[in-house]
């Protein structure tokens, strides 16, 4: 992206009834959202969704270049335009263990794999034609302009991150190898057979045909580790489970995913995206719950004519998450055999519906029976008593 471009297609004409009687313009609402990332031009690119608003994106100007990832995500109403641009997509998915595999299937609910360039360029282009104006702050010092005039404010900047917070971290490699050996149809949620001794720790494999795959080492820990820890976890994974001690590398991706409550960014911003509460703290998801608290936005302001950005996660939904890490921090060991447990007590769209939000009580009681008590009663007694609750419930 280059500094100081201003597109600027906003703004409504002067309208006539048709006898050169002027009406009244509808009262506009400026926004201005401090950032270009996925929840800044996800919002930008229904900009024609919300024709009383004059929408600018502002790229910080400490901003760092944009590299590109894979958003994973399981399709469902409303992403429909997330599912056309995806690079792929699975109906089966699998879990495994050093002791068993569990494959999911779902027609419904498939898990889509989306390049990130693909997306923004496409909300980008939306939003151009939508007449946002995307502009570059010229100083650090000057990032939002002042709140002077009614512009409504958002900042979709990552909030910071307190030290000791459990982090899903991770480094993925896309491969390619000479002779066929992905199981194309079949994408890797979770493969528990890699060392475990640093914290939870899995390989993500999605595979694109049968020799090319996105490959990543995961953890979930409070530290990050050396490359080299990332790495070779996925060389050896790939000799010992594909027999493919070669293999060509055509990207590498990398990722430090916060799980948890968060403060924001600026305290007297409203935030979106991952600085408005929108990152799922026990899996890191965020990309359809950014589309989600965008929807709901957009609802919002269609209904009071001010777009009012909250979490898009249940209360329930967040006390649950916090037991969860609470257990993969202190007993990370327990970690394959929870997700394992999971896996076999619900159908691929019970799975794809629960890791999207989309859970009701009937789903989570399920869940809930399927886990081994010991470890959760544990982990909400050390929740509870360590006082740690309120760090990681509730609405951002
Ligand atoms: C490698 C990677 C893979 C991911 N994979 C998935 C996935 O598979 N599925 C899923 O649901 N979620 C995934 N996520 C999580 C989440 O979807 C993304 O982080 C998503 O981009 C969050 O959107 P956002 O708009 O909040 O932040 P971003 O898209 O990161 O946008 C943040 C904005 O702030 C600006 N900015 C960043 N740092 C600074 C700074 N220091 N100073 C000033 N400005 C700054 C950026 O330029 C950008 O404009 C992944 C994240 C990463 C990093």
């Amino acid at each position: 992206m280059t500094n100081g471009f201003i597109w600027h297609c906003g703004g409504f004409p002067m309208l006539s009834d048709g006898a050169n009687q002027p009406r009244k313009r509808p009262q506009i609402q400026s926004v201005h959202i401090l950032g270009d990332g996925c929840a800044a031009l996800s919002l930008a690119a229904r900009a024609d969704e919300l024709p009383a608003h004059e929408i600018t994106l502002v790229r910080p100007s400490g901003a760092p270049a944009a590299a590109e990832h894979i958003w994973g995500f399981w399709g469902g109403a409303g992403l429909e335009t997330a599912t056309k641009l995806a690079r792929a997509s699975w109906t089966r998915w699998a879990i495994a263990t050093e002791t068993d595999r569990v494959v999911m299937t779902s027609s419904d609910r498939p898990y889509f794999a989306l390049q990130r360039s693909e997306w923004t360029s496409h909300c980008r282009a939306s939003a151009q034609a939508n007449g946002v104006t995307l502009q570059t702050a010229p100083n650090t010092n000057d990032d939002m302009p002042a709140d002077d005039a009614g512009i409504q404010q958002f900042d979709s900047r990552p909030p910071p991150v307190p030290r000791g917070m459990m982090l899903q971290h991770f480094i993925g490699l896309e491969v390619r190898a000479s002779a066929p050996v992905f199981e194309s149809d079949t994408a890797v949620l979770m493969d528990f057979r890699v060392d475990q001794s640093r914290g939870m720790h899995f390989i993500y494999l999605l595979p694109f045909s049968s020799t090319e795959a996105l490959v990543e080492s995961t953890l979930f820990s409070p530290e990050t580790l050396d490359d080299d820890v990332y790495l070779s976890a996925i060389h050896s994974y790939l000799e010992v489970q594909y027999g493919l001690a070669d293999f060509e590398v055509l990207r590498r991706e990398r990722g430090v995913i916060p799980l948890g409550r968060l403060d924001r960014r600026d305290p007297a911003i409203p935030g979106i995206g991952g600085n408005g509460g929108a990152i799922r703290p026990s899996s890191g998801y965020a990309f359809i719950f950014i589309q989600r608290q965008i929807d709901n936005a957009i609802v919002a302001a269609k209904a009071t004519g001010k777009l009012a950005v909250t979490s898009p996660h249940r209360t329930i939904d967040l006390a649950m998450d916090a037991v969860l890490l609470t257990v993969l921090r202190h007993w990370p060991e327990q970690a394959p055999e929870l997700f394992l447990r999971m896996a076999k007590a619900l159908s691929g769209d019970e799975f794809a519906r629960f890791l999207s939000g989309e859970a009701g009580w009937g789903l989570r009681l399920k869940v809930v029976m399927a886990m081994p008590k010991l470890p959760f009663l544990r982990g909400a007694l050390r929740l509870v008593t360590g006082g740690g609750a309120m760090k990681y419930v509730g609405a951002a």
